[in-house]
């Protein structure tokens, strides 16, 4: 069974309530970048400090920022034992960089799961979400956003064989069991 897996998709694809459910199934952490950094900007360390103005207007936290958070998170005692990343890597440096911090560890990535989901139900699902970053023009950000640097993060995989896309536009649990079928194939 995949022990080390990768969530990808556009805000809204349904990555975080799915990733949570697979971490629970498979008893692996879930490890989210964007809940690491509202803890962080609730809690006002330095950290959240520094990211709260780009999580706010739905820019990526800069790499030097994210690099650092997330070489401590997997290095953690929990993570040795496998971990779903979701929200992570969001660029392709994000990308290039956990692959050499993999090698570090010894680790590898066990298989990539892209939520794929249109649009217009993207748009609608985030407005209905009520999260402090889900104003109307901040969405429009993070979709552009995502557009421009997150999906190339998706052809980076796909040319090292590693992703399999699976239609998020259908109910939670038929999700859920689809994304299942892939993990424990
Ligand atoms: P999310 O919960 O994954 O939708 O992330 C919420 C926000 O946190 C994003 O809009 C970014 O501002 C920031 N964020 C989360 N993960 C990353 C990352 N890997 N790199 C840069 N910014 C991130």
């Amino acid at each position: 069974m995949a022990k080390r897996l990768i969530f990808l998709g556009p805000p809204g694809a349904g990555k975080g309530t799915q990733a949570k459910r697979l971490a629970e199934l498979m008893e692996i952490p879930h490890i989210s970048t964007g809940e690491i950094l509202r803890s962080a900007i609730a809690l006002g360390t330095p950290l959240g400090t520094q990211a709260k103005k780009y999580v706010d207007a739905g820019e990526l936290v800069p790499d030097e920022l994210m690099l650092d958070l997330i070489g401590e998170r997997l290095a953690q005692p929990d993570a040795q034992k496998g971990w779903i990343l979701d929200g992570f890597p969001r660029n392709v440096e994000q990308a290039e960089f956990l692959d050499k911090l993999l090698v570090e560890l010894q680790q590898q990535v066990d298989c990539v799961l892209s939520l794929k989901v249109p649009d217009e139900v993207l748009v609608a699902r985030l407005l209905g979400r009520g999260r402090k970053d889900d104003s109307e023009e901040t969405i429009r950000r993070r979709l552009e956003v995502y557009r421009e640097q997150t999906a190339p993060v998706n052809d980076f995989y796909q040319e090292r064989r590693f992703l399999s896309v699976v239609d998020g536009d259908r109910a939670p649990e038929a999700v859920t069991a689809a994304l299942r079928e892939l993990v424990e194939a």
